[in-house]
Formats: structure tokens, sequence, C-alpha cells
């Protein structure tokens, strides 16, 4: 098989070819049809995420070994099952099948993960992460449990759900019913940001100011339906801001999670409103505590979502069918190339990878 791995932080993706791996005990082996490149790998590529104040996380110390195949947003066709690999009843799956890799397992065992919040698991094997995911021709899926039915969906255009999709739905309930009645600012509307504008829909909602500083993407934003997309870089945007959510903000969701987008966060909401921080940029901000209590503001990180969630987002687009993000596709020769056009800012949307 053939993969492109981070073989070294910050230097280009290298070619692997090694013996294609036959599966063993619960495990499910796919050849791969779409892998999406999301921004969260461009942060492992670098090495390290950025705390502020010049400091800095490194993934080798989050538990990142290298050589490393990135890939969390996998749809494969089965093409082999280990002897103990479940083919009949629910969470069984036969070769042929397509199915989206949910890639955010955790240890299987302990108490977080028996209550099915396998993401938040302390001894995480997250597929792509911790583990080889979908810049890749294979991939090697622990159970079949991990893999959900992509109904009739292109598997390009289904492969994002598995992060940017995720994320967004997690990130949407975390704002809970106020979504219905009031306009939700969307911080980034990139991958993950456009994916949101378009499940708001489907969930009922108001809709979405969107805030971005690159004008292509808020010309996207606004054609997914955006009631009004605002420069963040511009000197008035807190201004530009508040005159577009004129009963105040009371919810925002942070796609891209720096300094200056959590600041015009904080700084906007009204009393009783929901920061919830996605974006995982960097940097740090102060924050005055009185203003926690007297203005009851929430602040909230969301990291990716459940498996159940994942289940209840893929029958909730089959359902209801919102328009897809724009895609582009790649071939897998042009992993490396597409990670760095997202790095520069020029995807619009998601870029899939097509082996
Ligand atoms: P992307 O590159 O597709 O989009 C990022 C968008 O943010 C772009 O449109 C860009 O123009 C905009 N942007 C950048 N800096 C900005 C600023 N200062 N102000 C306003 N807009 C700005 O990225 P993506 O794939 O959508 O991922 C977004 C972030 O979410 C990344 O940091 C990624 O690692 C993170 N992420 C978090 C989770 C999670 O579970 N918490 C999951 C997936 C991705
Ligand atoms: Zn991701």
């Amino acid at each position: 098989m053939k993969s492109y791995d981070v073989a070294e932080c910050g230097a280009p993706l290298k070619l692997f070819e090694r013996p294609t791996p036959k599966p063993t005990g619960s495990e499910v082996l796919l050849r791969v049809l779409a892998a999406g490149v999301c921004h969260s790998d461009i942060h492992i590529w670098e090495g390290h995420y950025d705390l502020g104040g010049g400091k800095k996380l490194k993934l080798t110390e989050r538990g990142v070994k290298l050589p490393l195949t990135m890939g969390h947003e996998t749809v494969g066709e089965v093409i082999a099952l280990g002897p103990e690999a479940p083919t009949v009843g629910p969470g069984g799956v036969k070769i042929g099948d397509k199915r989206l890799v949910f890639p955010w397992l955790g240890c299987g065992s302990c108490a977080v993960c028996q209550r099915g919040e396998e993401q938040l698991c302390l001894a995480p094997r997250f597929l792509g992460v911790f583990r080889n995911g979908g810049y890749a021709d294979h991939i090697v899926v622990p159970h079949a449990r991990y893999l959900l039915d992509i109904g009739n969906l292109k598997p390009v255009e289904a492969a994002p759900y598995a992060c940017s999709g995720l994320t967004a739905f997690g990130a949407l309930k975390r704002i809970g019913p106020v979504l219905k009645d009031e306009p939700v600012v969307v911080i980034g509307a990139g991958g993950l940001g456009l994916m949101c504008l378009g499940l708001l829909k489907a969930m009922g909602g108001k809709g979405a100011i969107v805030v971005d500083t690159d004008p292509g993407k808020r010309a996207a934003a606004l054609k997914a339906g955006a009631l009004a997309a605002i420069d963040g870089a511009a000197p008035d945007a807190a201004k530009q801001l508040s005159a577009a959510a004129p009963s105040g903000v009371w919810a925002v969701i942070d796609f891209v999670g720096a300094t200056s987008t959590a600041k015009l966060a904080v700084d906007g909401l009204t009393k009783g409103g929901k920061l919830v921080i996605v974006g995982l940029f960097g940097g740090d901000i102060t924050l005055p505590l009185p203003f926690i209590p007297m203005r009851a503001m929430t602040i909230q990180g969301s990291y990716v979502g459940s498996l159940a969630e994942a289940k209840e987002l893929l029958d909730l687009v089959k359902r209801t069918r919102p328009p897809s993000i724009p895609i582009t596709t790649h071939a897998l020769d042009a992993a490396d190339a597409t990670l760095q056009a997202l790095r520069a800012g020029k995807v619009i949307g998601r870029a899939v990878l097509t082996p």
C-alpha cells in the first residue's frame, strides 16, 4: 500500500510503500475512496499548537509519533475483514460496503469510552492523529462499529462529515435551542465554518453572521446563505457585528480560535450569551473575571463529537440533504501540495484526496 506521511514536521509529506496489512481480530481493511484535508492536519504537520505568549505545545508531548499517515475524514470500500469482524446485525459490514470512518477512537474500555464519549478518552487512538489515517490508498479500522453507512451520498461529499461536519454539528448542539431564535455568529468560513452554515439550516436555525478575514471566504459564505459577512480585520469589525445582530450576539462559534477572534467574540456577546471555541489557530486572551458572572457568559470548548453524534449527523444529512460545501478533488500524489494550498488559504470549502 501507498501513503503520504509526516516523516518530519514542517518537511514535505513523504511517500511510503508498505505491504498492505491483513486485518486481524475485529479489524476491517478498506480501500480509501476519499480523504478530506483538514486544517488540523496543518497543525499536526507544523508540530505544535500556539499557546500564546511565545509558548508552544508540541505534538510529540501529546503522544503523536512519526512517521504518521494523517487524514481523519475518510470514506472507504470494505475489501477484507478480520476473522472476528461482525458481518451481520447492526454494525456488521460486508465486502464492497462503502463506509465513512469514525476516526475519534478512545481506548474503548475506560469509563469515558463506556459512556460513549470516546473522543474525550485520555488514551486516544484517533485515526490520522495517533494511528494511521486516510492519506493512503488503504486504511485499517479496529472495529466495524466505527464504520458508518453513507447511504447514497457520494464518497467525496460524505468524507468531510467525519470531522468538519461532526465538529460543526457538535458545536451547534452546544449552542442549544437559542439558534432557532437568534443568528449564530460563525467566525471562520473555511471547511468547518461553511459546513456549519448548511447544518445550521438543517437544524432549523435562524441564520448565521459570518466573520472572516479573507474576501473569497466571505463571498463563499454569502453564497451559502449567510445573513451577513464581516471582515474580521476591519477596524470597525465589532461595530459591524453589533449592527448585524440588533437583538444582541447570543451565540458565537469560533472556528479560528485565535487571540483576535476570541476577543471579538467575548467583547461582542450580550448578557447570557455563549461562545463555543473550536478552532486551534492559537494564542491567548486575558479576561476580567467579574465580566463572566456579571454578563452571565459561557465560554465552552468543543472537540469533534461522539460516535452517537456522528450517526445522528449522518441521519440528519441523509434526511434533509443540506447543500454540499464546495469540494475540490485531488490525486493522492498531490497530498503535500493540497495540504500546502490549504495552509496558504487557497482552498474554499474542502479539498478531498481521491486515491
Ligand atoms: P480552513 O483553513 O478551512 O478555514 C479557516 C478559515 O478561517 C479560513 O476561511 C480563514 O480565512 C479564516 N481565518 C483565519 N484566520 C482568521 C482570523 N484571524 N479572523 C477571521 N478568519 C480567519 O480550516 P478548517 O479546516 O475549517 O479548521 C478550522 C480550525 O478548526 C483549525 O484550527 C482546525 O485545526 C480546527 N479544528 C478543530 C476541531 C475541534 O474539534 N475542535 C476539529 C477540526 C478542526
Ligand atoms: Zn479535522
